[in-house]
C-alpha cells in the first residue's frame, strides 16, 4: 500500500495544493523515499488559517457546550485507540524511531494525553460564580482563538497531542504544521478527527518547512502559537509573537542530569538509565544526558553504564527487539558525529562507542551509542544539546555539589534523581530547577503540568495548566 498523499487537510476535506512542490519523506534506515506529500507554501498556510478563522468566528465548534465538545473528543479518542499499531509503525517508517518505543510511547502516549485532558476538561472550571470584593462575579473560560500548532519530528503525535486536544477542549480552532520529517502521522490522525465528526475547518493541517512556519507564526489571523521544537526557534518564534501580542507558549531544548547517589541500586538504575537516557534513540528533549557520579563511586557507575548501553540492540528501527534506530537524518547524524568528535577534543575520555558505523550496519544514518567518561560540566559536550544516544558521565563530590553540576545548565526541562533513599531524593528534587523531576523513574504524567524552566520554554503542557493556555479568562460583574 502506498504511503503517498496528494492533498492537505483543510475546513474538513481534503484540499489540493496550490504549488506542486513535494516533501519526499526518507526511512532513515534504508535512505530510500517512502512517500511523497504536497509541501505546504504561504497560500495553503492562508487558505487552512481563513478555514481555521471562518470556524472560529462563526462555526459552531467554539458555540458548542464543553459537555458537546467533550463527547466528539471522546468519540476522537476511541477511534485512535483502535489505530495505536498503524500510528506506531508510520512513525517509525517516516522518523526511525525503534518500534519498540513507538509501540510504548509514540503511539500509547498521545493517546493517553487524549484520555488524561477529556478527564480534565470534565471537571475543569469553565463557568463559575465567586464572591467578589463588591459582589458576585463570573468568571469564564474561553477559547483562546484561532491556535497555530508547530510541532518536532523526534516525537510528532506526541507534541501535536498536547496542543490539539486542549485547543479543542476550549473551542478553539486550529492549524497544524508538521514538520517536514514527519508529515505520515498527520495523514492518519486527520481521518480520524474526521471520522469522529470535528466539523469542517476545525483542524486544519499542513505540512511545510521552516520558512511556511513563519508565515503561519505571523499571520494575524493566528491568535495563539504553541511550539515544539529548538530554543533557536524558539526565540524567533517568541519575538514575532512578542511583537504582536500574540499568546504564546514554547516546549523547547534539554540537558538533563541524572544524578546517580552512593545508595542507589545500580541495576535498577542502569535499567532506568538506558531508557530515560537514550529513549527513542537519544532523540529526546528530556533525555538524561548528563550522568552525575560520586568521585568515590564514579568508576563503579561508568563501567556499569558501558556494559548496560553495550548491550543495546542498534539497528533497523521496524525488527521489534531494536532498542536504539538511527538519527532522523543524515543532517542529524552528522551533527551528532561532529559532537562526539568535539568531546574528544575537549579532553573527553571514550569509554564506549565514537565515531564511525554501528558493527554490522552499512547504511541508514546511524552513530554509534558513546559514553564519554571524566566529563567537566563546562565542556560543550556538557552543555549543548546533542540530539543523539550520546552521555557524558560527570563526577561530584557530594550532594550539594551535584545539585549545583545539574544545575549549572541554560536549560531546566527534566531531571531525575537514582537513590536508595526516596525521601532524600525528593529533597533533591526540591532543589533542582527544572520543570519535571523523577526519582529512581521518569514517566511523564499527563494529568501534572510538564514544561521547562530557563532556556527549556514558557509554559506547561498537560494538567489543568495546559488546558489553561487555550483560554482566555473573563469577568462579568453582577449588578
Ligand atoms: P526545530 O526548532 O528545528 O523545528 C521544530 C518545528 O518548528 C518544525 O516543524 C520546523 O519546521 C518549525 N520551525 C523551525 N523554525 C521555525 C520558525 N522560525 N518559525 C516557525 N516554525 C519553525 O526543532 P527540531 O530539530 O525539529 O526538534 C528538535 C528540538 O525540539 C530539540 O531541541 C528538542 O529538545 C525539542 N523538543 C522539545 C520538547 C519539549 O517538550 N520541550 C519535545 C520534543 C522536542
Amino acid at each position: 500500500m502506498t504511503l503517498d498523499r496528494d492533498a492537505f487537510f483543510i475546513d474538513g476535506d481534503w484540499a489540493a495544493p496550490v504549488t506542486g512542490d513535494l516533501i519526499e519523506v526518507v526511512s532513515p534506515h534504508t535512505e530510500q523515499v517512502v512517500a511523497t506529500v504536497p509541501e505546504g507554501s504561504a497560500a495553503d498556510i492562508d487558505a487552512a488559517v481563513a478555514a481555521a478563522r471562518r470556524a472560529f468566528d462563526s462555526g459552531p465548534w467554539p458555540r458548542m457546550s464543553p459537555e458537546e465538545r467533550i463527547e466528539v473528543v471522546q468519540a476522537f479518542s476511541n477511534l485512535y485507540a483502535g489505530r495505536m499499531g498503524e500510528m506506531a509503525e508510520l512513525i517509525s517508517t517516516e522518523m526511525g524511531a525503534p518500534l519498540s518505543f513507538s509501540n510504548l510511547a509514540q503511539a500509547p502516549a498521545p493517546w493517553m494525553q487524549i484520555e488524561a485532558f477529556l478527564s480534565i476538561a470534565r471537571a475543569y472550571p469553565w463557568e463559575e460564580t465567586r464572591a467578589g470584593s463588591l459582589g458576585e462575579v463570573i468568571v469564564r473560560r474561553e477559547p483562546v482563538g484561532v491556535v497555530a500548532a508547530i510541532p518536532p519530528w523526534n516525537v510528532p503525535q506526541f507534541t501535536i497531542m498536547s496542543k490539539l486536544v486542549p485547543a479543542l477542549l476550549a473551542g478553539c480552532t486550529i492549524v497544524v504544521k508538521p514538520a517536514p520529517e514527519t508529515p505520515l502521522d498527520t495523514y492518519l490522525m486527520a481521518e480520524l478527527l474526521q471520522e469522529a465528526g470535528v466539523p469542517a475547518g476545525v483542524v486544519n493541517i499542513v505540512a511545510a518547512g521552516r520558512e511556511v512556519g513563519e508565515h503561519l507564526v505571523s499571520h494575524p489571523g493566528v491568535d495563539k502559537v504553541a511550539f515544539t521544537g529548538s530554543t533557536a526557534a524558539g526565540r524567533k518564534i517568541a519575538a514575532v509573537c512578542g511583537q504582536q501580542l500574540k499568546r504564546v507558549s514554547l516546549e523547547l531544548g534539554g540537558k538533563s542530569a541524572a544524578i546517580v547517589l552512593d545508595d542507589a541500586d545500580l541495576a535498577a538504575t542502569m535499567e532506568g538509565l538506558k531508557f530515560t537516557a537514550l529513549m527513542n534513540s537519544g532523540q529526546a528533549c528530556v533525555a538524561q544526558t548528563r550522568i552525575l557520579a560520586s568521585r568515590s563511586n564514579y568508576s563503579t557507575v561508568v563501567d556499569a553504564l558501558a556494559e548496560a548501553v553495550s548491550g543495546m540492540q542498534v539497528g533497523d528501527p521496524l525488527d521489534p527487539a531494536t532498542e536504539i534506530g538511527p538519527m532522523v537524518a543524515q543532517r542529524q547524524q552528522e551533527r551528532v558525529e561532529k559532537y562526539i568528535a568535539l568531546g574528544q577534543e575537549e579532553g573527553a575520555r571514550v569509554v564506549i562507542g565514537g565515531n564511525g558505523m554501528p558493527e554490522g550496519l552499512s547504511s541508514g544514518w546511524y552513530v554509534r551509542p558513546t559514553i564519554f567518561a571524566d566529563v567537566d560540566n563546562g565542556m560543550r559536550i556538557a552543555q549543548e544539546e546533542i540530539f543523539g544516544p550520546v552521555l557524558s558521565v560527570i563526577p561530584f563530590d557530594d550532594v550539594d555539589d551535584a545539585i549545583r553540576i545539574a544545575n549549572d545548565s541554560e536549560y531546566g526541562l527534566a531531571g531525575t534523581v537514582w537513590t536508595g533513599d526516596v525521601e532524600s531524593g525528593l529533597d533533591v528534587a526540591r532543589r533542582v530547577r527544572t520543570g519535571t523531576y523523577g526519582v529512581n523513574t521518569y514517566t511523564m504524567d499527563f494529568a501534572a503540568p510538564f514544561g521547562g524552566f530557563k532556556n527549556s520554554g514558557i509554559g506547561r503542557e498537560f494538567g489543568p495548566e495546559g488546558l489553561s493556555h487555550y483560554t482566555e479568562v473573563k469577568s462579568i460583574y453582577k449588578p
